[in-house]
């Protein structure tokens, strides 16, 4: 299946992606990793974005939509895959769009994991890093809020949009998202609070 995962910063996206991965045997593509190896191979694509990350700004578009359309022609993903990461703009999902129907390989569907505001706040500032001080989480779920709520819309006028509730414990949530793969699988709409 061809995925892609979102959820805001403490929803628990780390750990149900590998459950997820290993579930359907596909490659995790995360494009913040493999801008990080990048930087640290050196290469073309790691020099330019090195600024970028470190001032915690996006990459530009062309240099993240080359890395993953080279990415994804590969043969490992002929069988699907779980983007992480990536698209992080509308404009990042119109390319990916783009590029997948040139290869007519459309995406199957776009798992959110949602939490509430105040449970994200809490599991976050409970892990105590300098990062996770309440005033600096906030910051970093409203920017969250800013990039993503419009993805969200694109997606779900796509019909492609499962919702999945992210609180509870992670067999609780992994189960949730396997019924969110059925109703793909079975071609069945999601759910209308997506
Ligand atoms: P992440 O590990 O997903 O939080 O990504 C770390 C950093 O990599 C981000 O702060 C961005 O600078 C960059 N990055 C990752 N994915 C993208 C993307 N899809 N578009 C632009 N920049 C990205």
């Amino acid at each position: 299946m061809r995925l892609v995962l979102i959820g805001p910063p403490g929803v628990g996206k780390g750990t149900q992606s590998v459950r997820l991965i290993a579930h359907l045997r596909v490659p995790h593509i995360s494009t913040g990793e493999m801008l990080r190896e990048a930087i640290r191979l050196r290469t073309r694509a790691g020099l330019l974005s090195e600024e970028y990350i470190q001032r915690g700004e996006l990459v530009p578009d062309p240099i993240v939509l080359e890395m993953v359309g080279a990415r994804l022609g590969e043969p490992d993903c002929a069988a699907g895959y779980l983007l992480d990461g990536f698209p992080r703009t509308v404009g990042q999902a119109v390319s990916l769009d783009a590029m997948l129907s040139e290869r007519g390989t459309p995406l199957d569907g776009v798992l959110e994991m949602h939490a509430a505001r105040e449970e994200l706040v809490r599991r976050l500032t409970s892990r105590g890093r300098d990062d996770d001080q309440p005033a600096v989480v906030r910051q970093r779920l409203a920017d969250y809020d800013q990039k993503t709520a419009p993805l969200l819309d694109y997606y779900h006028g796509q019909q492609l949009l499962y919702t999945i509730d992210g609180v509870g414990t992670p067999d609780e949530v992994f189960e949730r998202i396997c019924r969110a793969l059925d109703r793909m699988r079975g071609g069945r709409a999601p759910s209308p609070a997506a």
